[in-house]
């Protein structure tokens, strides 16, 4: 008699919220699949498990307990890597020998998928001879401009003062300023660029997922598979292929803005958020907050708790400037972005340009104002504004710039223009995810792939190519 069995795949997040939400995006969509979902996740950042009913949860002690987590320093994300590295395998070990045990009732293991944050999973995934299949959870375009100067360093580092705004040809439209890793003195500390290194690495893995769509970065994607040889499934944008939307915040969200929208005239309101990471100066919180005073523009801005040095959250605010915006402002500690995003009252976006950010805006319509402050952002910024032209860069952080920029995006003719062009980006993508598009075929190719991988045995060969032309979206197997 044959006998049905699932495959399973278990998922590894790197806990801060720009990953999280990717990763659970995935586990959604796979389980969508057929297939069965198991998180193992730090104690830090534990998901809702209630959100994600479908999966099974398991923490895995990440030595977090009485450390400060609240920004992914290199200290913090290296010890995580190396204390959840027994946690992991003991737990997967156990997984197979009870596999065996129930021989062919239960679930059967697939495959391990990690963020690329979380590179101790490959040590894992080799010594248990279980293959493994790297997420990447930022643009192709942010990681061709890593290996572009890892490939050379020293024909780009150090760079000189007078040499921020000189473009790099090979990375148009990106400039040195625009260079992805934290400078330090316009050089790049050896241990940052070993961890680059980590992150760019796929060890041993035999495939990469990607939160990006081929019909927008496709040779980027072809350029950088030629140099990994693996296949590579652009399957996004996640928030738009998964069946069905649950929150995957961290933080509580609060909805009350949404209310204060439903009053809002359509398309006339300004949505501002710097994303779940970065931190901003008290100076730069005040030159924002005159900036959307005197635009005279509606907004929805979120000041996050801990994200004004040095303050606990608003009351960093300026006096007078409440009672200067009155009804016309509304600030809240963090938002449900995706339904604000797609609520009508709402014209544009001033954004840190965060992978997840972007992607959310663009499939909403938001032409965007870009303030990039960290990692990928700078990369995604430049191509936001100089490629795509669907956003405006935010360069110089005062109050009469920021007021010109948000009155131009919201009331000008080139406002206009970053409005019809981010409507056609959308077409675009959204052509791609229906039946015959690329990221729909990707995904099925990608279910294809998990379901043929051998299991418990050498990962195997790479094999060079995007992702063969497999119509079956089947993952069950007989045995
Ligand atoms: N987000 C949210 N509410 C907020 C601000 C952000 O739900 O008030 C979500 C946003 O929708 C996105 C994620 O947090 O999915 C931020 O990820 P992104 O890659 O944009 O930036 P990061 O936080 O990693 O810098």
């Amino acid at each position: 008699m044959k006998i049905q069995r699932r495959l399973r795949v278990v998922l590894v997040p790197y806990p801060f919220q720009g990953h999280v939400t990717p990763m659970l995006q995935l586990g959604s969509i796979l389980h969508s699949q057929g297939f069965s979902v198991i998180v193992a996740h730090t104690e830090y950042s534990a998901p809702n498990y209630s959100n994600h009913p479908e999966f099974v949860f398991h923490s895995m002690n990440d030595g977090s307990h009485g450390i400060d987590m609240s920004f992914p320093s290199l200290e913090n994300t290296y010890s995580m890597n190396e204390n959840c590295k027994a946690p992991l395998r003991n737990y997967l070990a156990r997984m197979m020998e009870e596999d065996e045990e129930e021989d062919v009732q239960g679930d059967q293991l697939a495959c391990i998928i990690y963020d690329n944050v979380m590179f101790f999973v490959d040590d894992v995934a080799t010594q248990l001879r279980l293959p493994s299949i790297v997420l990447r959870t930022f643009s192709a375009a942010y990681l061709n401009s890593m290996l572009t100067i890892f490939q050379e360093p020293e024909k780009y580092l150090p760079f000189e003062e007078s040499q921020l705004l000189d473009p790099l040809p090979e990375l148009h439209p990106l400039r040195y300023k625009d260079l992805t890793f934290p400078a330090i003195d316009n050089t790049v500390p050896e241990p940052v660029l070993e961890f680059c290194r980590a992150m760019s690495d796929i060890g041993s893995s035999v495939a990469t997922i990607w939160n990006t769509m081929q019909d927008l970065e496709n040779t980027m994607l072809l350029r950088l598979q030629e140099h990994y040889k693996v296949p590579f499934f652009p399957i996004g944008p996640f928030h738009k292929m998964v069946p069905s939307i649950s929150s995957t915040s961290i933080l509580e969200e609060d909805r009350s803005c949404i209310e204060w929208l439903d009053k809002q005239a359509p398309n006339s309101v300004l949505y501002v958020s710097l994303g779940s990471l970065v931190r901003i100066d008290d100076k730069e919180l005040t030159e924002t907050a005159w900036g959307l005073a005197n635009s005279k523009q509606p907004f929805l801005w979120v000041i996050r708790p801990g994200s004004v040095s040095g303050f606990q959250c608003a009351e960093a605010l300026p006096d007078g400037f409440e009672k200067m915006v009155g009804e016309r402002g509304q600030i809240v500690k963090w938002a449900p972005q995706k339904q604000v995003l797609a609520h009508p009252a709402i014209a544009g976006f001033f954004t840190h340009c965060g992978w997840n950010s972007t992607l959310e805006s663009i499939l909403e319509e938001v032409p965007m104002i870009c303030r990039p402050l960290l990692a990928d952002q700078f990369v995604n910024a430049r191509y936001l504004s100089q490629i795509y032209k669907v956003g405006l860069e935010l360069e110089v952080i005062e109050r009469t710039v920021i007021e010109k920029t948000v009155r131009k995006l919201m009331l000008s003719e080139g406002g206009k223009d970053l409005k019809r062009r981010v409507v056609e980006m959308k077409q675009n993508i959204v052509a791609g995810m229906q039946m015959d598009g690329s990221s729909q075929k990707n995904l099925n190719d990608l279910v294809d792939f998990i379901s043929s991988l051998p299991s418990r045995c050498s990962p195997p060969t790479p094999v060079a190519i995007m992702c063969s032309n497999h119509t079956s979206s089947k993952c069950i197997i007989e045995s």
